[in-house]
């Protein structure tokens, strides 16, 4: 049945939307099914679409739908992470499979197991509608059996990661040789990650007259090659323009003393009850740490790094999906694995060591429309970078204070205050109303909720009541700090590969001191500065006394000069060359390891965005969030909150 305006089919689906929810503003639904009904999307997937609540197709969406619908065509589709590639080679594969058939019609490859799963998630929701579909998820790290059989019950769509595939494709497990779609998802990160021999030899196994769709976020030598090995004359589109960050990020740094930097990091996340997010670490270490001391202060913490398993990385990250970690800690690297939306914040915990790596960061958040805040906690010394990092994503960093103790009570209570309104009651405490009424006999509304909240919130008061000022001006590189600290000067530099960042951790390490009691270090070429507080100078002075390092003499002096300005004793410096030798710096984890990105800044941002329906994701979100938070965070440890009260 068909009911046609002048325009087209736009009158029909006005109707049925009245029909299904006459609650709803009809005007809002008809601008939305007409945009992604323009693209030629059958009925099945429009309501998935609603379902969903996906208002409008994303710049992408809308370029590449109504190609793939209409031509049997090879495409090569660039465009960032967060731009909505899976639904723009989705719904098309969906819409062109026959589902009533058991044969593999359609294969997506994409890097990671991660993904996999997301993307299999999403086809299932995109083809909800659809009776019979079966897409199934090949990846490595689980029972190859339990994948095999499911295969063999008749997958239409298979979404697969390389090296599985490849493994049971040699086993016979899986037959592509009637597929009529491939696409390879993320083709800039399969090939990073060293996947150009298995997908060769995996579209080996596929018929030459299928269509390959490629959507990538950069377009780097190794991707065009692919393209035209693989590819006859496909069509490119490319979305948005690069090396922009997210428009909907906005970015605010707080400076704060080097040794507050964890309570920094606490104070944020109380003033911010209904956080989620990730925070950022330079090294595994520091993220192990600063993990297992929030989960210690009673906060829904995880962390993820290159050191733990994946089934450990796994476990963290259903677990951050799911909203039971509300703040992952998180090195670059593994970052990387998190294709969460909905980050309400990222905070840069540590500045990254190349300030480049901030957009990535950065752009974790504000993704599919939404807004977001990135966060950075910098001490004194660094806080230089913030103008550095200014320049590279052309936006203006706000200059923020790290709330009071009594702001942060204040923000919680009403938290609290809010979080009662919505509760929904729970009828099975109603059999115990009755003595619960008894014990509570007498008093007044306004006493019973002075009550409560003092229950409930004594714990933050107490906590925050003597907290101190946690800020510092940033531009204040004199203060009183400088009394009781001493500057080294030190006879390596960056000839010997270190930067200040290697090098702290390098001195953190040797003298066994904490996170931020080195301070203010500078490297130069061939020598170095920094400070750690009096106290500590006998123990600097006795470790360097006859230290070597790769049979080089490394030497340190109490210098004249308390560190202002961040340069740090010019004059004596020239003096000073290196005494041959040379040594590397400490290794530095997973920085080194890890393979560099080939994508420059332009991987993570919010260009061709859409916007999503806040009633469909948004509420559910919402509920089920402040269902988990609530009770669970506390500021300390010796606090009474995170346990529930037993009487
Ligand atoms: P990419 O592969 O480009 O990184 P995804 O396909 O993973 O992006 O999409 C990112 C998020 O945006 C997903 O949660 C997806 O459900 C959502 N999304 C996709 N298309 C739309 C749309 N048109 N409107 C709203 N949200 C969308
Ligand atoms: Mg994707």
């Amino acid at each position: 049945m068909r009911l046609e305006n002048p325009q087209g089919e736009v009158v029909l689906h006005e109707v049925m939307f009245i029909c299904r929810d006459a609650s709803v503003s009809t005007h809002k639904h008809l601008l939305f099914f007409m945009t992604f009904l323009d693209l030629g999307l059958e009925e099945n997937l429009l309501q998935a679409i609603t379902d969903m609540g996906f208002e409008t197709p994303s710049e992408v969406q809308e370029k590449a739908i109504p190609i793939l619908l209409q031509k049997e065509t090879d495409l090569v589709a660039l465009a960032q992470t967060g731009t909505g590639k899976t639904a723009a080679f989705g719904f098309p594969m969906l819409q062109k499979i026959d589902v009533k058939s058991r044969t593999t019609q359609g294969l997506i490859l994409s890097p990671t197991r991660e993904l996999c799963m997301q993307i299999t998630n999403e086809m299932n929701n995109y083809g909800k509608h659809l009776k019979g579909l079966n897409v199934v998820a090949i990846y490595g790290g689980a029972s190859i059996t339990e994948q095999a059989r499911q295969i063999k019950k008749g997958a239409q769509i298979i979404v697969a990661t390389p090296g599985r595939m490849k493994d049971m494709i040699g086993r016979r497990m899986i037959d592509i040789s009637k597929i009529e779609y491939c696409v390879l998802d993320e083709a800039d990160e399969m090939l990073n990650m060293g996947f150009y021999e298995d997908i060769t030899e995996i579209l080996s196994h596929s018929p030459e007259e299928k269509s390959t769709w490629l959507f990538s976020a950069t377009m780097p030598k190794e991707v065009s090659t692919i393209a035209k090995k693989f590819m006859h004359q496909p069509i490119e589109i490319t979305v948005g323009s690069k090396n922009v960050g997210s428009e909907n990020v906005s970015h605010e740094f707080y400076t704060v003393n080097a040794r507050d930097r964890y309570q920094a990091l606490k104070r944020l996340a109380d003033a911010n009850p209904e956080i989620f997010s990730v925070v950022f670490c330079r090294t595994k270490r520091d993220t192990q740490k600063v993990a297992e001391q929030l989960i210690a202060d009673g906060y829904s913490a995880g962390a993820i790094h290159g050191d733990l398993s994946q089934n450990q990385r796994d476990i963290v990250m259903k677990q951050f999906r799911s909203r039971q970690i509300q703040m992952m800690v998180a090195t670059d690297v593994a970052a990387r694995g998190i294709d969460v939306d909905d980050i309400t914040h990222v905070i840069n915990y540590q500045l990254p060591d190349e300030i480049e790596t901030y957009t990535h960061r950065s752009g974790r958040t504000g993704r599919a429309g939404k807004d977001g805040i990135s966060m950075v906690i910098v001490s004194k010394s660094e806080a230089r970078k913030i103008k550095q990092i200014e320049k590279i994503i052309q936006q203006k960093f706000q200059q923020k204070e790290i709330p009071s103790g009594m702001e942060i009570c204040e923000k919680q209570l009403m938290h609290l205050a809010n979080n009662i309104k919505e509760t929904e009651i729970n009828h099975d405490i109603d059999a115990y109303l009755p003595q619960i009424n008894d014990a509570l006999e007498g008093f007044s509304k306004e006493e019973l909720i002075k009550k409560f909240f003092s229950v409930e919130f004594t714990r933050f008061y107490n906590y925050y009541q003597k907290a101190k000022d946690l800020n510092v001006s940033p531009g204040d590189m004199s203060g009183s700090e400088n009394k009781d600290s001493v500057r080294f000067f030190l006879n390596v530099g960056e000839r010997d590969d270190f930067n200040w960042m290697s090098l702290k951790d390098f001195l953190k390490d040797l003298l066994q001191l904490g996170q931020d009691e080195v301070y203010k270090v500078d490297v130069k070429d061939t020598f170095s500065f920094f400070n750690v507080d009096t106290k500590h100078k006998d123990l600097v002075l006795g470790v360097f006394t006859d230290f070597q390092l790769e049979g080089r003499n490394v030497n340190v002096e109490i210098s004249e000069n308390t560190g202002r300005g961040g340069g740090g004793g010019k004059s004596r410096s020239r003096k000073r060359g290196r005494d041959g030798g040379g040594f590397k710096g400490r290794d530095r984890g997973e920085r080194r390891g890890g393979r560099k990105s080939s994508g420059g800044n332009d991987r993570d941002g919010g260009k061709g965005g859409f916007k999503k329906k806040e009633s469909a994701g948004g509420s559910e979100f919402k509920s089920k969030f402040s269902g988990k938070r609530r009770g669970k965070s506390k500021p300390d440890s010796k606090g009474t909150g995170g346990k529930r009260r037993r009487s």
